[in-house]
């Protein structure tokens, strides 16, 4: 107990009376471990994004040996590098032995499996969430990884401060390959170790709690700066649905012009069939209603359109006239994938992925979000807004990108009905603007209101498709939707 006191009277005598060789051995345990996290950061941020994108022959094995590499001992990795750099060794003629380079070596070696392991874990949720609208966005594999990254920087951050408090907590690689050198190599660890040698506890106890100390000033000046980051963004009123601009009529299109057409395209998810091969043509302008039970391959279908899945059959994409390009096309999910950005910066990256010129995305996104009612909440984070908003904030999104089909599922699940009702004024104005919408949705007063064309599925199969006017009244429909909609419609 009297030697637990002792330290923390020398720890605090230490630190107030700034001991010139105390504060030398502090400094160089920081730029030793903050090198190696940087480089180690640079190498296994890297690494981490690829494993989780990437797959290969061995992709298995390599992220085992990563993760089996985080129990690596730091005093093998010492000697790995003390046999390198040993004059006998293959890079001994660098001279790098006993420097604090030969420490920052060792400690990247030590970090760039733990960032590396833990940065892939986080990018491969972040992909199970959102990859697919990344995908949609036009984002490839290295692309979304990085940006997933860029989503996750907090865990990116937390992880940084966990490989740096390795990095400086360790004895055994900076020990073998520093050589303790009083004035040169010696950091805190190897000084706490030299005064436990000598029997002096509360000395070496003393500066543990140095060195604690230093690291958690360290950490408590990051995450300050988080939190002041955070506040400097204050929510800015919303403009009222009646004042905005409403999004531009595109020039009229020639309605009957196909956009899209399936050929016996279908989908299987290993054993399971999700969707039955179906022929199905999409015309320019046109307002497809997808209905039908849970499950019963609607979002398939329209991940399919999208050409996001792996199919059967053929998917035709004709080629627009008079403009002479590929269809553009944008979907928005059930759950809105939103970067942990701010809502200018959502549709910037949408248009930078589109590939649109960087002197026109500032004047689209302000065009886009103040179509949707939030250019006011531009410099808000994406994520702080209501579901009904970011419902907005995806469609002004899909919106910028100038689509040619805009691919909705179930746009306003879980809205309120005035959230609702905005959401749909949207998307007749979208589609008065010529874009081709295929929607999916449960609520059959929406397909009546919004589609031209309702198709009804089962269990994976399009059982009915008729005009939206005959639709609900037609009595040849087969059964099944007869079914359907007397389950759903208590009024027909
Ligand atoms: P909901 O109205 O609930 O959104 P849905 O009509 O959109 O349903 P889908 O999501 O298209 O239905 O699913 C159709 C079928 O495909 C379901 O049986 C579902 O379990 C299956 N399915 C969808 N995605 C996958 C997947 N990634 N792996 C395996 N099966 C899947």
């Amino acid at each position: 107990m009297n030697t637990f006191l002792d330290s923390l009277q020398l720890a605090w005598g230490l630190i107030v009376g700034g001991d010139a060789e105390l504060w030398r051995i502090a400094l160089l345990s920081l730029r030793v471990s903050g090198c190696a996290v940087l480089i180690g950061a640079v190498l296994g941020l890297w690494l981490g994004a690829w494993l989780a994108v990437a797959r290969f022959p061995g992709h298995g094995l390599l992220v085992w040996l990563l993760n089996t590499l985080l129990a690596l001992p730091a005093v093998v990795v010492g000697l790995l590098v003390y046999l390198l750099l040993s004059r006998a060794g293959p890079l001994g003629s660098l001279g790098l032995l006993f420097t604090p380079t030969a420490m920052v070596v060792a400690q990247t070696l030590l970090v760039v499996p733990l960032i590396a392991a833990l940065s892939r874990r986080l990018v491969q949720a972040a992909l199970d969430e959102g990859g697919d609208q990344l995908r949609s966005l036009g984002a490839g594999p290295l692309r979304s990884a990085l940006l997933l990254l860029v989503h996750e920087r907090l865990g990116v951050l937390t992880l940084l401060l966990t490989a740096f408090g390795r990095a400086v907590a360790e004895v055994g690689a900076v020990m073998i390959v520093g050589g303790n050198i009083a004035g040169i190599t010696r950091v805190m660890t190897t000084a706490i170790a030299l005064e436990t040698s000598k029997g002096d506890l509360a000395l070496a106890l003393g500066l543990g709690l140095v060195l604690l100390a230093i690291v958690g000033a360290a950490n408590g000046a990051i995450l300050l700066a988080q939190w002041w980051a955070e506040q400097a963004r204050a929510p800015a009123p919303a403009t009222p649905l009646a004042a905005r601009p409403v999004l531009a009529a595109a020039p009229a299109r020639p309605v009957s012009q196909p956009l899209i057409a399936l050929q016996q395209a279908g989908v299987s998810f290993g054993e399971r069939i999700a969707l039955q091969p179906l022929t199905l043509t999409l015309a320019r302008g046109e307002r497809l209603a997808l209905i039908g039970a849970n499950g019963s391959g609607k979002t398939t279908l329209l991940r399919l359109l999208h050409g996001l899945l792996p199919h059967s059959g053929r998917i035709e994409r004709a080629e627009l006239q008079p403009e002479g390009r590929a269809p553009r096309l944008a979907m928005l999910f059930q759950k809105p994938f939103l970067l942990r950005l701010s809502v200018y910066r959502n549709v910037w990256i949408a248009l930078w992925l589109g590939g649109v010129p960087a002197a026109q995305r500032p004047q689209r996104c302000h065009e886009a979000l103040a179509a949707v009612g939030l250019d006011g909440q531009a410099q808000r984070p994406a994520r702080a807004l209501s579901g009904g908003q970011q419902q907005r904030l995806a469609l002004a999104r899909a919106w910028a990108t100038r689509p040619d089909l805009l691919l909705l599922d179930e746009p306003t699940a879980s809205l309120d009905p005035s959230a609702k009702r905005e959401v749909e004024t949207l998307i007749e104005q979208v589609a008065a603007a010529g874009v081709t919408v295929v929607m999916s949705t449960h609520n059959l007063g929406q397909a009546k209101r919004l589609a031209d064309r309702v198709a009804y599925f089962e269990a994976g199969r399009l059982v009915a498709e008729r005009p939206a006017e005959h639709f609900f009244t037609d009595p040849t429909l087969p059964t099944e939707a007869a079914q359907f909609l007397r389950g759903e419609l208590p009024w027909t």
